[in-house]
């Protein structure tokens, strides 16, 4: 059973849930990683694994959604992100194995051999993709594919926001605080006194500070922006944050209400770089350490920036012996025997630029790429 629902029985009839994954996910030391930036207690929370065709953080998100889904009886579910975007992705993925059609409405974003990937990987899903060049025509798109669905099947199809950040998103998260309690009760890490993670939509850093509250674990979540500020910003996360609290307690009287004004917020704003999905030198050297040391694959969109930030703060604390903890947000399943061969001139035209231009000068695994 999952922990959230062992914690709070009265939750787990009122929030149907899918199980898609495999939880709980691995705690690792960091030895070598650890040793070259003095932490001697480095740890990494391996969401990369989360699934088997595909991992990283959306699995846990898409649990409670599409158990959302099932249970309205939708047959199609339609959502949004930019063109590469690894939520997209797992929806496609993760709808298709429930028996749902998905529909992403994709934005452009700076090139990268993983675009190509998830690209290629969504249409080979049989997700329908659709290419907007701005938020104007993405607003006015999701409307004519709404009516055309409704028309053909005689109903919507249901809409999740973005990076699969809505309440039932979330409590994937949450979930996740209650997880980490019992690997930290079974001796796998001592508790955390910092929690690295990146903040995208901010549905996994706001549930999980929500969820460590509730569990009664005092780790301090450090949440790294990546995408601009206009998305995600300490007044946007407390409010996130509060209404999934709502909810919860709203659904289950156990659950508490927790206390959390903006002024309590850590974001990292400095590793953002210039825009979202354009990799930065110390993105870059982060995630190489990270693959040089340990043998984990991270990139240049979130995990590297919220490494850097790891790692800079770490190095500047040296000597305080803080027990660190990485959450990889990153899938680390490799696909791509699964799109060998696949022709990106099937996909929509507005996309083909992605396999026609070089991708972004720091982009490492360009060359190896289709
Ligand atoms: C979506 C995503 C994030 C951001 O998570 P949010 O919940 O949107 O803040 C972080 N890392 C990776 C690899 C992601 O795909």
């Amino acid at each position: 059973m999952l922990p959230l629902f062992q914690n709070y029985p009265g939750l787990k009839e009122k929030l149907p849930h899918v199980p898609l994954g495999n939880f709980p996910t691995p705690v690792q030391k960091l030895e070598r990683l650890g040793e070259k930036i003095g932490a001697g207690r480095l740890y990494i929370k391996r969401d990369d694994l989360s699934g088997e065709i595909y991992g990283g953080n959306k699995v846990r998100k898409l649990e409670f959604i599409l158990g959302q889904a099932r249970e309205k009886r939708a047959a199609e579910i339609l959502t949004f992100g930019f063109a590469g975007s690894n939520h997209a992705l797992a929806t496609a993925i993760y709808a298709k194995e429930t028996g749902l059609r998905s529909i992403s409405m994709l934005l452009p974003q700076a090139n990268a051999g993983y675009v190509r990937r998830n690209l290629l990987m969504g249409f080979q899903t049989g997700a329908e993709l659709h290419y907007h060049r701005n938020y104007f025509a993405v607003i006015w798109g999701t409307l004519l594919v709404l009516a055309k669905h409704r028309f053909r099947s005689g109903r919507f199809p249901m809409v999740i926001p973005p990076g699969g950040s809505s309440t039932r998103g979330i409590i994937g998260f949450v979930n996740a605080a209650f997880e980490l309690r019992e690997q930290v009760k079974a001796g796998q890490l001592p508790e955390p006194d910092r929690i690295y993670v990146a903040l995208g939509t901010m549905g996994t850093a706001a549930g999980l500070i929500l969820g460590l509250r509730a569990a009664g674990l005092k780790s301090r979540v450090i949440p790294v922006r990546v995408v601009d500020r206009k998305y995600a910003d300490a007044g946007n996360l407390a409010r996130l944050l509060r209404r999934v609290n709502a909810f919860l307690s709203g659904l289950d009287r156990s659950f508490p209400r927790i206390e959390y004004p903006e002024t309590d917020t850590m974001i990292r704003h400095d590793y953002f770089g210039d825009d979202y999905a354009l990799f930065t030198p110390a993105g870059m050297e982060a995630v190489a350490l990270m693959e040089e040391r340990e043998g984990i694959k991270l990139e240049g969109t979130y995990t590297g920036k919220a490494l850097a930030c790891l790692i800079e703060e770490t190095e500047r604390n040296r000597g305080r012996d803080q027990v660190i903890l990485f959450w990889n947000t990153y899938n680390s399943r490799d696909f791509t025997p699964l799109i060998r061969g696949a022709d990106y001139h099937r996909l929509p035209r507005g996309f083909h630029r992605y396999f026609e231009d070089e991708v972004q000068p720091l982009d490492p695994g360009y060359k190896k790429d289709i």
